[in-house]
């Protein structure tokens, strides 16, 4: 079993630990070297490599701390160009972190962001993460834990912006940067879930969601169990 621990989910920071028992992650460092530690209980030696998505603050807040203190931060050239020091991985090419094969795709944001294809050759499964991206344009199969972005409901966002709670031009970045449940939902039907067991909904946006009928919409589409952030 992997273990999955959500330290921060959402626009004001992403981070989440990743962990087959034998080799620890991060995707993300989205949030203060301070959150971390107290996530992590202190136990930040644990840690063998930080893999970033993207530039955005919400994502590599803890990048700078991380490298000053000497941990391995990985990602595309795009934040590699933003924090010296960070090493640079190709898109589609396999990675090895101990135990953790990883493999970086790309996604569909307003800056360069990958998303992260991890397999574990300890315990064999393979866990997928992606968020900040309009569509994945990647199938995938053999896939036992998503973590995947659910940023808003179309239909929400739409009736905000009639009442003009959010702003049209803030929905438009949205659509063409964020993925909605409807997007989602299709991905996950467009994919073999057979080996699907534990599906988290990550990045929901404050005022466009809806995070329990997204949990039963998933829940219902793919009959996995669902978590939402
Ligand atoms: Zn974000
Ligand atoms: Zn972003």
């Amino acid at each position: 079993m992997m273990d999955i621990q959500v330290l921060a989910s959402g626009s004001s920071g992403n981070c989440y630990k990743i962990s087959d028992g034998k080799t620890t992650i991060l995707l993300d460092a989205g949030i203060p070297f301070k959150k971390i530690q107290e996530g992590l209980k202190f136990d930040t030696k644990s840690i063998s490599g930080c893999f970033i998505t993207h530039q955005h603050g919400d994502h590599s807040k803890a990048v700078p701390e991380l490298l000053r203190r000497g941990f391995k931060v990985y990602s595309n050239e795009d934040v590699r160009s933003v924090f010296h020091g960070v090493q640079r991985l190709s898109d589609k090419l396999p990675y090895r972190q101990g135990s953790f094969i990883i493999t970086p795709f790309t996604c569909q944001h307003d800056v360069e962001c990958y998303g992260y294809h991890v397999q574990s050759i300890e315990t064999n499964e393979t866990l997928l993460y992606f968020t900040d991206t309009a569509y994945i344009k990647y199938r995938f199969r053999n896939i036992h834990y998503i973590l995947a972005e659910a940023n808003y409901s179309f239909d929400v966002m739409a009736e905000n912006a009639k009442k003009g709670h959010v702003p049209w031009f803030v929905s438009e970045r949205v659509v063409q940067t964020h993925m909605s449940i409807d997007t989602l939902l299709d991905f996950l039907k467009a994919n073999d879930l057979h080996s699907v067991k534990e599906i988290y909904l990550l990045h929901l946006s404050n005022a466009n969601s809806d995070a329990a009928s997204f949990k039963t919409r998933v829940q219902k589409e793919t009959g996995a169990v669902v978590y939402v952030y």
